[in-house]
């Protein structure tokens, strides 16, 4: 066993309705003026209002920026970090999917030491403490709300570009499952499933640990058993919470373990094609699942257990799995090749060259290539 370790530096609050105690939270944390990150979708529900009158209702105001987009982009960290200098807040509340969560880490980075986020690319580079974040996530999902990760796009070089440092971890996550209530199947399947990959790319990474590892199966276990029940009926508040908690889980699994190759290639899909980051995650899934399993130590048969409604049989081979993660992904109404999801081949070399510079090649338990990313792409096709 190599040397791991682990902290996890926040308050986590799992529970339906405990939205009701950001105000509680906001003082733990020594906030006193707000600052929502949020998407138009939430702000129109209502919902970003409510939490932003729960605060006031405790003597602490608000401003809201609810201009996040997927895929949020430079330009939207620079114009929200403006917004927030202006307003005068001292804490913010990061309200919603990936994207809001990944611009408010951005924001709480830019806001306090200057320039723009594209200069803090990479790990380390974050200088000490950012703004204070609480964080609501209302997908299941990204888990940014313990992740040290934020992924930013650069429409300057069709490029994701991540910063990673401990220092981007939330003080504070509320996990409130009636948010996820209303979300449309597809984002449901699309954020359920990137979750999924999460766990999966951490159980089988290179820097995986025992403590990864138990994050990860009980996410596993907890997504496995119940997405396709949130997928089939958001409603169902029991599925959805599992499926909250799940992504949570393999969230700080990945915080620790990284992912690997799904991940290095998903985000050159997602910064040329715009394709949602899950969606990519999903159609890469089986094809890079198929090129790791030389690789394969009995995490496959586990992963397999935790995902199939009927174990697995004695005479267990890797290329089960490949075959019950596509089946999955068309019983969620996935696409099943990068082409059905508006891909071409024409960029693929560029978008290689952008897969190999991602930290998460190097955690990836096969050893890959530049030639086997290309080859890998073209399979997906
Ligand atoms: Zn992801």
């Amino acid at each position: 066993m190599h040397e791991f370790s682990f902290s996890i530096p926040q308050d986590i609050l799992v529970g339906r309705g405990t939205v009701e105690k950001l105000a509680a939270a906001a003082k733990k944390i020594g906030g006193t003026h707000a600052f929502i990150i949020s998407g138009p979708h939430l702000t129109k529900m209502g919902h970003v209002k409510h939490c932003a009158d729960l605060m006031a209702k405790e003597g602490i105001p608000s401003d809201i920026f609810s201009q996040t987009e997927g895929n949020p982009s430079v330009e939207t960290v620079a114009k929200a970090a403006e917004a927030f200098r202006a307003s005068g807040a001292d804490f913010i509340v990061a309200f919603g999917g990936g994207s809001p969560m990944d611009v408010a880490k951005a924001v709480a980075v830019v806001a306090k030491y200057g320039g723009s986020i594209t200069e803090y690319e990479g790990g380390g580079k974050v200088p000490g403490d950012i703004i204070p974040l609480i964080a609501i996530p209302t997908t299941a999902g990204t888990g940014s709300e313990v992740t040290a990760f934020s992924v930013i796009t650069d429409h300057a070089r069709n490029y994701k570009l991540t910063v990673f440092s401990y220092k981007l971890i939330p003080r504070y996550a509320i996990l409130d499952a009636d948010f996820l209530t209303t979300a449309p199947a597809s984002v449901a399947a699309a954020c359920g499933i990137d979750a999924m990959v999460h766990a999966i790319e951490s159980y089988i990474s290179r820097a995986a640990s025992p403590f990864s590892d138990a994050m990860a199966e009980k996410a596993l276990e907890l997504i496995g058993k119940n997405i396709r029940r949130y997928v089939a009926n958001r409603a169902d508040v029991e599925a959805a919470e599992a499926m909250l908690t799940g992504s949570l889980f393999a969230g700080i699994a990945f915080s620790w373990a990284r992912l690997g190759d799904v991940h290095a290639m998903s985000h050159p899909v997602s910064a040329y094609f715009n394709v949602p980051h899950g969606v990519a995650n999903a159609i890469l899934l089986p094809t890079i699942m198929d090129f790791n399993a030389l690789t394969d130590n009995g995490k496959y048969r586990k992963i397999y257990n935790y995902v199939s409604p009927t174990p697995a049989a004695a005479d267990f081979e890797p290329i089960e799995l490949v075959s019950l993660l596509r089946e999955l992904n068309a019983e969620l109404g996935i696409p099943a090749s990068l082409k059905e999801a508006g891909v071409t081949a024409e960029k693929f070399d560029a978008m290689a060259d952008d897969a190999m510079k991602s930290g998460n090649i190097a955690v990836n338990p096969r050893a890959t290539t530049k030639k086997d990313v290309l080859a890998l792409y073209q399979k997906a096709l």
